[in-house]
């Protein structure tokens, strides 16, 4: 696999002041729930379609996720559901927000499926606001949703914000949400471009179990419960992030720190004993990846144990090899990677 590790010129963007006004509302059992979901593209034309690999279409996937999660959180007691489009047709971020805003939605659920660039990265990730008490909500929410996700086996890389040029926050249903004043989620589920999550997206009836893992996470958040299936998240507790004090940025750099040593190597295996060293204080490195041949071709990015700042692994290389060079990588949940030091390994591979 061919990657480019992406380095990245932080530049400043100036902010006016940002006035939030949003009630955190503790949503009592007897108050009537509004949600809106709202399936991701639709219609025709590049940016209506999504993500369009290996056969899948976003576009169909995130109205086949919204029609069954309807359903399923339809099953609650106290909520009511809204999807801002039931069809393949093309609906503008801001309609979606005022319609979201005219059935008078408690929260906005953007379902969408993901892809990258290069086709690196694999997992789940959710968007929220940058903004105060709508970051909270979004936060708090995506907590609850990625335990859910993460029990269907998809790896999470977190909630995060972006912030656009403007100033506000970077995507256009987030922005258009929050200009209406109602928080809102991007639920990016999986990479449709990744064999890793294609393989799951692919089996058996995994789309209807992500519309119900969405469905209890919306369900616990609210604490909701139901009389059909005898549900009961009425007790569901969870720990709130901290309100922002200021605007959260999204991180522009890699880790600040990357640097392996190979501890050992087995001529009779091809394998070499790699240890690795990498921290970024703005945000969790999430994956890495290694390379035998000096960076010009790196393994597929594998999940690095984001409690850990050393870990070692084998880097294995084939029969043949002299001399191989190892660099390895490390990427944050924002994709941005740093190098590590090349090393050397002084010997012949035949085995
Ligand atoms: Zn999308």
């Amino acid at each position: 696999m061919k990657k480019v590790i992406s380095f990245v010129v932080s530049f400043l963007i100036l902010l006016t002041s940002v006035t939030v006004v949003f009630p955190v509302s503790s949503f009592a059992a007897n108050k009537n729930v509004v949600v809106v979901i709202d399936p991701g593209h639709g219609g025709e034309g590049d940016r209506n379609l999504g993500a369009q690999y290996n056969g899948l279409s976003e576009k169909a996937l995130t109205l086949q996720v919204a029609n069954a999660l309807k359903t399923e959180l339809e099953k609650y007691d106290g909520v009511t559901v809204y999807t801002t489009r039931t069809t393949d047709t093309a609906v503008s971020l801001e309609e979606r927000a005022a319609y979201a805003k005219s059935v008078g939605a408690d929260f906005v659920f953007s379902i969408h499926f993901n892809a990258s660039s290069d086709h690196a990265f694999y997992g789940s990730e959710v968007w929220t606001s940058t903004f105060g008490n709508y970051y909270v909500a979004g936060a708090n929410f995506g907590n609850v949703l990625m335990n859910q996700w993460s029990e269907l086996g998809l790896y999470q890389k977190g909630v995060k914000t972006r912030i656009g040029s403007s100033g506000k926050d970077y995507y256009g249903i987030i922005r258009a949400c929050v200009a209406r004043n109602m928080p809102c989620v991007i639920m990016e589920h999986a990479y449709l471009d990744h064999g890793v999550d294609v393989s799951k997206i692919k089996s058996g009836d995994f789309i209807n179990q992500l519309a119900v893992a969405d469905a209890t996470a919306i369900a616990k958040y609210f604490k909701l419960k139901s009389a059909t299936t005898g549900a009961d998240y009425s007790g569901f507790k969870y720990t709130s992030v901290k309100k922002p004090g200021k605007v959260l940025y999204q991180d522009e750099t890699g880790p600040e720190k990357c640097e392996i040593k190979v501890l050992n190597y087995d001529l009779n295996s091809g394998n070499i004993l790699v240890e690795m060293t990498t921290k970024d204080s703005q945000s969790p490195v999430i994956y890495f990846t290694y390379s035998y041949d000096g960076g010009k071709t790196f393994n597929t990015l594998q999940m690095w144990d984001r409690t850990q700042t050393t870990q070692s692994f084998n880097v294995k290389v084939p029969s043949g090899t002299a001399n191989p060079v190892i660099v390895c990588a490390a990427y944050n949940n924002y994709e941005k990677g740093t190098l590590s030091n090349p090393v050397q390994v002084a010997a012949m591979f035949n085995y």
